[in-house]
């Protein structure tokens, strides 16, 4: 299984860290073993520094280029070490890609016409919402994203995209307790965990 991320989909996020609308989505790959369905609790490495929640829809692919299903998930972001990674150009995976820093809640199968499938999605910790969004805010929508990413890497079936996230992104802690939900027409995906 591949994990595609897509940075900087969402204007007001892009803003929010000082980051220019890039022309074309920025994308980064997290390893699978940081991939975690439906946890209730999470360890996270406090040590690294600052770690963020981004919330995002989560893609997976099926056969020939379809979708499968979607699921919430949450980018988890080392942002204190993603800093200075930017700033001595080095990637991302130290950032990104940890252990347990790809949770997503329960797969939603995609109805006939998911190209036109939309989405809402939110982030709350210890009970206060942190981030709110749709995905008509994307500058990217999702049949363009997955034909940039198979075009430029080849999907294959059971690869999953992180479609980008709202703005609101902020720092979690030992202890803190994530809510995050994603909704299409009548359908829900729920990831609910503690951080530990
Ligand atoms: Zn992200």
């Amino acid at each position: 299984m591949n994990i595609f991320c897509i940075g900087r989909n969402y204007a007001e996020h892009a803003k929010e860290l000082g980051n220019a609308i890039p022309d074309s989505p920025i994308v980064f790959l997290k390893p699978s073993g940081s991939y975690i369905e439906q946890p209730t609790l999470i360890s996270l490495p406090w040590i690294v520094g600052a770690i963020h929640h981004e919330v995002e829809i989560v893609i997976r692919m099926g056969a020939k280029l379809e979708p499968k299903d979607w699921s919430i998930g949450i980018d988890l972001t080392a942002r204190d070490v993603q800093n200075v990674a930017k700033e001595k150009g080095q990637p991302w995976t130290f950032a990104k890609g940890l252990k347990n820093f790809a949770p997503v809640g329960n797969w939603v199968k995609f109805e006939q016409d998911w190209k036109s499938t939309k989405w809402s999605l939110g982030l709350s910790v210890d009970g206060t919402e942190k981030q709110n969004g749709s995905s008509e805010m994307m500058l990217w929508n999702v049949p363009r994203l997955i034909k940039l990413v198979d075009e430029s890497f080849g999907l294959k079936e059971g690869d999953l995209i992180f479609t980008g996230t709202p703005k609101g992104v902020g720092p979690l802690g030992h202890g803190s307790k994530v809510e995050a939900l994603g909704e299409s027409s009548g359908s829900c995906s729920n990831l609910k965990f503690q951080c530990q």
